[in-house]
C-alpha cells in the first residue's frame, strides 16, 4: 500500500508557506488506517515495550491504536491544563508556535520502557519535549514512532541515539 497517496497536502495552513499534511484523509479509509498501525507496528515489534506516550492531539490517533496492537498501555502527553490529576510540565517550541506539554506524574514507573508516538515529526521539537517529560518521570525512552517524517527539516538529529521509525517520508 502507497500511503502516501493517502496523505492530502494543504498548501499555505495553518500559515502562509507551510505545505500542511493532513492525515485525516488516511484515517477516514478503513483498510489504509489499519495497515498504516499495522506496519508501524511491524516496525517496533523488535523492542520490549511497556508503554506509548503519545502527544495530543494526533499523537492519540497513531499511539493509542498502535498500544492496542501491542497489548501495552498508553499515556497521554497533554497541553497544560488538561490532566486532571498531579503533573509535570515542559515548554517546547513547534515549527509554527510555542506551549507547554504536560503528563501525570504517576503516568510511568521509573524504568518502564517507553516508545513515543506522534502522527509527524517535523523539527522534533514536540518528540524532543515528550522525551524530556518522560525521561523526568524515570521512564527509558526507546524510540519514537511517526506515522510521517518530514526528512528535510532533520528532527530526527534532536532524537539522538533512538531508534526513530516512521511510515511516510516527505
Ligand atoms: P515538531 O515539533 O516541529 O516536530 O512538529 C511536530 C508536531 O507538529 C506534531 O505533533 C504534528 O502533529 C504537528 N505538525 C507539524 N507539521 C504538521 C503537518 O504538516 N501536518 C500535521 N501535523 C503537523
Amino acid at each position: 500500500m502507497n500511503f502516501k497517496d493517502y496523505v492530502r497536502v494543504i498548501p499555505d495552513f495553518p500559515q502562509p508557506g507551510i505545505r500542511f499534511k493532513d492525515i485525516t484523509t488516511l484515517l477516514k479509509d478503513g483498510p489504509a488506517y489499519r495497515a498504516a498501525i499495522d506496519e508501524i507496528r511491524k516496525l517496533v515489534a523488535h523492542h520490549q515495550i511497556d508503554l506509548i506516550a503519545g502527544p495530543e492531539a494526533r499523537g492519540f490517533v497513531i499511539g493509542a491504536p498502535l498500544a492496542y496492537a501491542l497489548g501495552v498501555g498508553f499515556v497521554p502527553i497533554r497541553k497544560s491544563g488538561k490532566l486532571p490529576g498531579e503533573t509535570i510540565e515542559a515548554d517546547y517550541a513547534l515549527e509554527y508556535g510555542k506551549d507547554k506539554l504536560s503528563m501525570h506524574k504517576d503516568a510511568i514507573a521509573p524504568g518502564q520502557k517507553v516508545l513515543i508516538a506522534d502522527d509527524l515529526l517535523a523539527t522534533g521539537g514536540t518528540i524532543q519535549t515528550s522525551i524530556n517529560l518522560v525521561r523526568q518521570l524515570g521512564g527509558d525512552v526507546i524510540g519514537a514512532a511517526f506515522l510521517i517524517e518530514l526528512s528535510y527539516l532533520q528532527g530526527r538529529d534532536k532524537l539522538d541515539g533512538l531508534d526513530v521509525v516512521s511510515l511516510i517520508q516527505y
